[in-house]
């Protein structure tokens, strides 16, 4: 078998450690990231189970978000790196599946708590516990990152209203939401009492006919069609590269704001959101609840909910902070964001 190289790949942004991991019977089954940080203090990042369509395409998917972490981690005042581990959803049964994730968690171990992770796309709760018996580099046990990362999306959303409509009211609103797994279907609980309409999709029609019928006043459009919806907020709730070339140039919303990590297929999709007048929250400064709350669980296993949710608060902070330089500079705010991260990241990496 020939290794996954990786240092050619754009993704690669010098990262500190990249680990391909490899399962009992010698397959690869993932790979962990470590972006920045040092091995004096851990990086986080939470573990995404996904039917990639190449091993190249897990490790860019890892390499990515894990630089992603460290941008969001910059911003939310976390003096940790940022990481990922990514593996392939291959299991055949559930007793495959078992042997993926303690495999998986035992290996963590190895590398002494300099790697911390939690829940990502396509992890369950169940599979955090088996992974938490096996390591104790895992979090989002005794809290419930959806919870905050959904308090997060909730705070910048009242930003961006308050913004293009000089009110936060969610009265009068539409909303599309794309993806209803655990931070989608939060948020659609949270506006569903009050917005005017309500649209959503998922790729799993499963999901799609429970929550209809939990919230029968919502609709339902396919996922290629959920761009075109002309609503008032666009929410990504899915995986990433939502918006690129081709997908923006049929957005009819006026502001964009989710949960959902690398939300903008490149800068550029940015610049092109931000000349259509949509207001673009970065997903990185918005979804950051989730990480504070983790963060939060890992420095202290018994923080309250209260003073996580304190904390949280600041993501609204930075968001107004955003908005009001992007406005001031005329650029767009993805690029305000970075350049904000960045500028506190390379001073401790
Ligand atoms: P999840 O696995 O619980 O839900 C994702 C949902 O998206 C699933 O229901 C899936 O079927 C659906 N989906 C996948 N592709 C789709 C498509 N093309 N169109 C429509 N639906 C599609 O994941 P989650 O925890 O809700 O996370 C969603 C996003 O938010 C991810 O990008 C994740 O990285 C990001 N995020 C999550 C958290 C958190 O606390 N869970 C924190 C920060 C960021």
């Amino acid at each position: 078998m020939s290794p996954v190289r990786y240092n050619h790949l754009k993704e690669f942004n010098n990262h500190k450690l990249v680990i391909s991991l490899y399962g009992e019977s010698g397959d690869l089954i993932g790979f962990i990231a470590i972006h920045r940080g040092s091995y004096k203090s851990p990086s986080f990042g939470a573990t995404r189970i996904w039917s990639y369509s190449s091993d190249v395409n897990a490790l860019k998917d890892a390499l990515r978000l894990s630089r992603l972490m460290s941008y969001k981690a910059a911003l939310a005042g976390l003096p940790y790196g940022g990481a990922k581990a990514v593996l392939f959803a291959d299991a055949k049964n559930a007793d495959e599946r078992s042997l993926l994730i303690k495999t998986y968690a035992q290996k963590i171990n190895y590398l002494r708590g300099s790697f911390i992770t939690g829940a990502d796309v396509g992890v369950n709760e169940d599979d955090l516990k088996m992974m938490r018996k096996e390591s104790k580099y895992i979090v989002g046990v005794s809290t419930d990152p959806v919870k905050f990362t959904v308090l997060g999306i909730y705070y910048s959303l009242q930003v961006c209203l308050r913004e293009k409509f000089g009110t936060d009211s969610l009265q009068g609103r539409s909303f599309a939401i794309q993806g209803l797994g655990k931070t989608g279907y939060s948020l659609l609980k949270i506006l569903y009492k009050d917005a005017a309409k309500i649209i959503v999709c998922d790729i799993d029609e499963k999901k799609v006919a429970s929550v209809k019928k939990e919230f029968p006043n919502i609709s339902v459009v396919s996922p290629s069609e959920i761009f075109k919806q002309k609503v008032d907020v666009y929410s990504p709730c899915a995986l990433g590269n939502v918006f690129t070339a081709k997908s923006v140039t049929t957005l009819k919303c006026k502001i964009i704001v989710g949960p959902a990590n690398n939300q903008l297929a490149t800068d550029k999709i940015g610049d092109i959101i931000f000349q259509k007048g949509i207001l673009y929250a970065p997903d990185y400064v918005v979804n950051a609840g989730g990480l504070i709350a983790v963060v939060q669980e890992y420095e202290d296993p018994k923080v309250s909910d209260l003073k996580i949710a304190k904390k949280v608060l600041g993501i609204k902070k930075t968001m107004k902070l955003i908005v009001e330089q992007s406005k001031l500079q005329k650029v767009p705010t993805n690029r305000i964001a970075d350049q904000m991260a960045e500028k506190i990241f390379n001073t401790y990496n």
